[in-house]
């Protein structure tokens, strides 16, 4: 070989390694900028769960159990932030009826934490019926994105002094929530479930619903309620809102001779909430616009994914609706209690 063909081999080489060294700096470089996994331990504890559909009492990892509730609750399309609040205020309602703080389980549940009926306890669905309740879902997608939900705030649970709430929550608050109190008279005032102003509501499909109801439904609704009932004239003389609560929902109607709660009207007539509005297109027809959908205590849905829009995290949302309470993970002791039954 020649010294020519000498430093041209050296040369090679050098430039070899340098190739291989920068190569290697650049892997580095972007590994190091890779977003960090984030190192959350799942928590394991099992609940009990009465399924309402098929009649049976199954035992549960929490966290799949609170996957369902997700899925059921909130749309998988809702911000992620907005889905791990909700993931959070589950889990808490579900502990605190497994802890038997909150809730009445013991005709509806045959012995178990928590039924699957959404008027009674929360919604919850299988993944099998995913794709059936939302049939123009991607099941995995949505699915994977409510587990990292579930799983990325897992043992995270609500407290106020110390003490796991009774975190109610609801679809749209029509622009404010309630004060619990308005909504169930036998309770008293809970600190954490006050009224507060929610924005961005109106942008949702269940904001505004319209009902009309005539004369005829409602004395035949409300002679069944009511027997002793009196009717003096046609609905727009028998039908008038006498009190209002702090958040302009109705707290009291005067029907005929009696007067019954927002709340009992709601009931009777399938509302979506009580912030309603009365326009009666005829002297014997009664029109009712409502706002909002639920009954307004709490965490709003809406409202969390609005907040979620705009950059909040869950941990503000969550502190937004709830006023005063932390955000822990579950104590010894809940685990050891969990775990026993
Ligand atoms: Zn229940």
């Amino acid at each position: 070989m020649n010294n020519n063909r000498k430093a041209l081999v050296v040369l090679l080489i050098v430039c070899l390694l340098i190739f291989l060294s920068v190569s290697r700096t650049l892997r580095k470089e972007e590994k190091d900028n890779e977003p960090e996994k984030q190192q959350q331990t799942v928590f394991k504890a099992d609940i009990i769960v009465y399924n309402t559909r098929n009649k049976v009492i199954e035992r549960m990892d929490l966290d799949e159990y609170i996957v369902g509730v997700v899925a059921a609750e909130m749309p998988a399309s809702f911000e992620m932030e907005a889905l791990k609040a909700q993931a959070i205020a589950a889990r808490t309602y579900a502990l605190g009826r497994a802890l038997g703080k909150y809730g009445s389980t013991v005709d509806r549940h045959h012995g178990a934490h928590v039924c699957t009926d959404s008027t009674h306890c929360q919604a919850w669905i299988p993944i099998e019926l995913y794709q059936a309740w939302y049939p123009k879902s991607n099941v995995e997608e949505n699915w994977a994105k409510i587990e990292e939900a579930v799983y990325g705030t897992s043992g995270l649970i609500l407290t106020y002094n110390g003490e796991v709430i009774n975190p109610l929550y609801h679809a749209n608050s029509g622009g404010i929530t309630e004060d619990i109190q308005e909504v169930w008279s036998s309770v008293s005032e809970v600190p954490y479930l006050r009224s507060v102003y929610s924005e961005g509501e109106s942008d949702y499909s269940s904001f505004e619903k319209k009902v009309v109801l005539t004369g005829e439904e409602i004395r035949e609704k409300l002679i069944k309620a009511y027997s002793d009932i009196v009717f003096l004239g046609p609905v727009s003389e028998d039908v008038e809102v006498v009190e209002y609560t702090n958040s302009r929902r109705v707290k009291e109607i005067r029907i005929g001779s009696i007067r019954i709660p927002g709340t009992k009207f709601r009931e009777l007539f399938s509302l979506a909430s009580t912030i309603m509005e009365f326009n009666f297109t005829d002297e014997d027809v009664l029109e009712v616009t409502t706002y909002g959908f639920g009954h307004g205590v709490g965490m709003s849905q809406c409202g969390a994914n609005e907040l979620a829009q705009k950059g909040k995290n869950y941990e503000y949302i969550l502190k937004y609706y709830y006023t005063g309470v932390e955000i822990e993970p579950m104590s010894e002791e809940i685990k050891t209690r969990l775990n026993s039954y």
